[in-house]
């Protein structure tokens, strides 16, 4: 009788922290960045799939293999692939792979790798030195990046060796396919290799409705760094190496790096969710939508400037002034620091309509108040 009794206390602990979860769950949603949102449903289960027994430890494990089998499958190619903590690890090992110390990579003023890696790059290749360039909404003007080559070729100039891009770019804008093409063409013609930061590469496969293979390596991508954080998994990211000569040796700078996760299934994992069925782009593709609904919203202000064309999942603008500190004061979160001074609004694959008319809702009280 009193193991009953002990065992129905330990049940209502549990439907006690069921429901902390749950008015968890009921708080607003933001739009500072999709990296709010939480884990999606299907890579949570594969996370508790993942969660029985025992596995291989450091990625020797089925669901590592079986997760790096279905990214070889989605992209129709025999690529090499690895799972690290996050972007900024995936963009700089790759990155550090693929330079000696004294070469350079050409970005982006409002490159991530620039702006958002803390010097990652640079650190973790021992100097590489980044060259940039200005970026028309976000992507990269290939006139310039010749123009940088150009300028120099002597030995006191690092050397350049690598493209890197940003797939959607950070300014939310998604490059074409014949735009790929052209970047593809261009690094080839002047001997660069070509990296793509894909933190939300997901969202520019589902906003140009292109296959994935279209837009990484047939467009003469070397290595793609695949987000999966922001697209709804908990944690981790994968390296593709489209150029399986690149990946040799990866794994030591992974280990050396702190990013070869012992328990790497849990990494791994989830992906398996995500990619079955066509799990990452059914969220992409809802995030995608919301933020389109959100343009629309905010169309309809003649007060408000809206910056870049609204391509993927978010959509940046110029507020008013004071307008954006009312909205913070009334407990939205969003960032005003990221591109050139405009506030970025982010949708994730949670984010509801209802979200958005609160926000418009809120917006709309705002602006009269002014
Ligand atoms: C979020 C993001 C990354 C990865 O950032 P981490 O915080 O290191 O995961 C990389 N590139 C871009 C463009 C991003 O938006």
């Amino acid at each position: 009788m009193r193991r009953i009794e002990s065992w129905l206390l330990n049940l209502q602990d549990f439907v006690s922290v069921i429901q902390a979860m749950n008015s968890n769950l009921n708080q607003r949603r933001h739009f500072a960045s999709d990296n709010y949102a939480g884990i999606c449903p299907e890579a949570w289960q594969s996370l508790a799939e993942a969660n029985h027994g025992h596995a291989r430890g450091y990625g020797d494990d089925f669901y590592t293999e079986q997760a790096a089998d279905l990214i070889r499958e989605v992209f129709d190619t025999a690529c090499e692939v690895f799972f690290v903590f996050n972007g900024t690890a995936a963009n700089s090992l790759s990155l550090a792979t693929l330079c000696q110390s004294y070469h350079s990579i050409i970005c982006t003023e409002t490159a991530h790798i620039e702006m958002d890696e803390c010097g990652a790059p640079e650190f973790f290749s021992n100097g590489t030195k980044l060259l940039l360039t200005p970026s028309i909404h976000g992507k990269i003007d290939l006139a310039a990046v010749e123009r940088v080559i150009k300028k120099r070729n002597d030995i006191h100039f690092p050397k350049p060796r690598v493209l890197s891009i940003t797939q959607c770019t950070e300014l939310g804008t998604v490059y074409s396919i014949p735009e790929l093409s052209a970047v593809g063409d261009k690094a080839r013609e002047l001997g660069l290799k070509l990296h793509m930061d894909g933190a939300r590469f997901a969202n520019a496969v589902a906003a140009i409705d292109s296959h994935p293979a279209e837009i990484s390596w047939k467009a003469g991508v070397d290595v793609l760094c695949f987000g999966g954080t922001k697209n709804g998994t908990h944690v981790g990211d994968a390296v593709v190496f489209f150029n399986k000569a690149l990946a040799e040796e990866f794994a030591y700078r992974c280990k050396q790096a702190g990013q070869l996760a012992s328990k790497m299934r849990f990494i791994s994992a989830p992906w398996i969710g995500m990619l079955k069925n066509g799990v990452w782009l059914k969220h992409a593709r809802h995030a995608n939508s919301m933020a389109a609904l959100l343009h629309e919203q905010l169309s309809g202000f003649e007060e408000l400037r809206i910056l870049f064309p609204r391509q993927a999942n978010s959509v940046f603008v110029e507020l008013p002034s004071g307008v954006a500190q009312r909205l913070w004061d009334q407990g939205w979160i969003f960032y005003n620091f990221i591109g050139s001074g405009g506030c970025r609004l982010m949708t994730a694959w949670d984010t509801t309509e209802q979200d958005i008319y609160k926000l418009i809702g809120d917006l709309k009280e705002a602006i009269l108040a002014r």
